[in-house]
């Protein structure tokens, strides 16, 4: 009796720890305004379901304090600084603060979260997409005379100021990586090291699937479908940033929710750029800096900013790539008819 009771506590205990399960499972969030997908290899059933519940918690609470036009930290922030007073930041905004000056310095300003005043002339502060005619030339000039830049904070403590009252922070280019980032610490706070955090085609990979690399694929400039695919093992992440996702249409013409801190006025001729980078953030911020640096000067700033795979489409379907990053691509049928090399990064 006794050693069939010990049998069962022996079977109990050993299924306790059994091997996880030779399986892909699934997961959905909403937030941010975007599905996000969680993919994950071969892990525990209840420990998946302990971080997927802790990623939604956390992702809920980001979007309440990172949230640049909705009643919350960062909107008083953003008062403070127009105000000329200093401001009190909360703990969870002041890295994302610090790295994303040092992330704006190194793209010569062309990624700036400082330029949330910019942003709200040409109506893209809210969640729809805006009409009418576009803001007075004035207006735009008044704010690039002003000159708002991250590089006007100065953040002591959890105490910052602005020597600029036009800085008004918005962290749109740049949240989705920094919250796909924390998704992934999360992930592998519970102990799990293969998956992938795919926010509506921005996504980062850890681990492998089946010991094999993850396939992913680059969203299509055109807004359907994918351009190519790709494989990730190992931690990366695949950032694409596009005129195609949000952008205020007058009288024909189409002006893309990527703004040129240098004349205030919205990206003409890039439809999309993709970065791949092991860190989210990183990607997010950098394919924002290359929309906006365009085919003449993206080659210079993605050095600057560390990056090693970049993909720009022109508005006219041309791809700019540098030779690393095409030996990765696999281009859908049929590629496209325009590849330009450039320099190795
Ligand atoms: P996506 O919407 O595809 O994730 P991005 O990562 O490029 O696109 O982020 C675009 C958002 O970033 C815009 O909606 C706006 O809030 C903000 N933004 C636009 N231009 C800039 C810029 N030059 N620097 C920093 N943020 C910007
Ligand atoms: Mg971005």
């Amino acid at each position: 009796m006794k050693s069939l009771f010990t049998l069962l506590l022996a079977a109990l205990l050993l299924s306790g720890c059994s091997e996880p399960p030779h399986s892909v499972s699934n997961h959905q969030v909403y937030v941010f305004g975007t599905l996000v997908d969680i993919t994950v290899w071969g892990a525990h059933p209840e420990q998946e379901d302990k971080a997927v519940a802790a990623i939604t918690q956390d992702f809920q609470r980001m979007h309440h304090e990172w949230h640049a036009w909705k009643p919350g930290p960062l909107v008083e922030i953003n008062k403070a600084i127009a105000a000329g007073e200093p401001a009190t930041v909360i703990p969870s905004l002041i890295p994302i603060i610090e790295q994303s000056t040092v992330l704006s310095r190194q793209s010569e300003g062309l990624f700036d979260p400082a330029i949330g005043g910019l942003l709200n002339l040409w109506g893209f502060q809210g969640d729809g997409r805006p009409n009418g005619p576009p803001p007075e030339r004035e207006a735009i000039a008044a704010w690039v005379e002003a000159n708002p830049r991250m590089d006007d904070l100065t953040l002591q403590g959890d105490t910052l100021r602005s020597a600029n009252p036009a800085v008004q922070l918005d962290f749109g280019a740049f949240a989705k990586g920094y919250a796909v980032d924390l998704a992934i610490a999360r992930l592998r706070e519970f102990g799990i090291d293969d998956a992938i955090i795919n926010a509506g085609g921005d996504l980062r990979a850890i681990g492998s699937k089946d010991g094999k690399p993850w396939r992913v694929g680059i969203r299509h400039p055109q807004g359907q479908g994918v351009l190519a695919a790709l494989e990730v093992s190992g931690d990366e992440s695949v950032f694409t940033s596009g005129n195609y996702e949000r952008y205020r249409e007058y009288e024909g013409v189409h002006y893309t929710h990527i703004l040129d801190p240098r004349n205030g006025m919205p990206v003409d001729g890039v439809t999309s750029v993709t970065v791949i980078h092991d860190n989210g953030a990183v990607a997010d911020a950098a394919a924002t800096a290359l929309v906006v640096a365009g085919p003449s000067e993206w080659h210079r700033i993605a050095r600057q900013m560390g990056i090693k795979y970049v993909m720009l489409v022109d508005d006219k379907g041309v791809v700019y790539m540098n030779p690393r990053m095409q030996q990765r691509v696999q281009f859908q049928e049929p590629p496209p008819a325009d590849i330009r090399l450039s320099d190795p990064l």
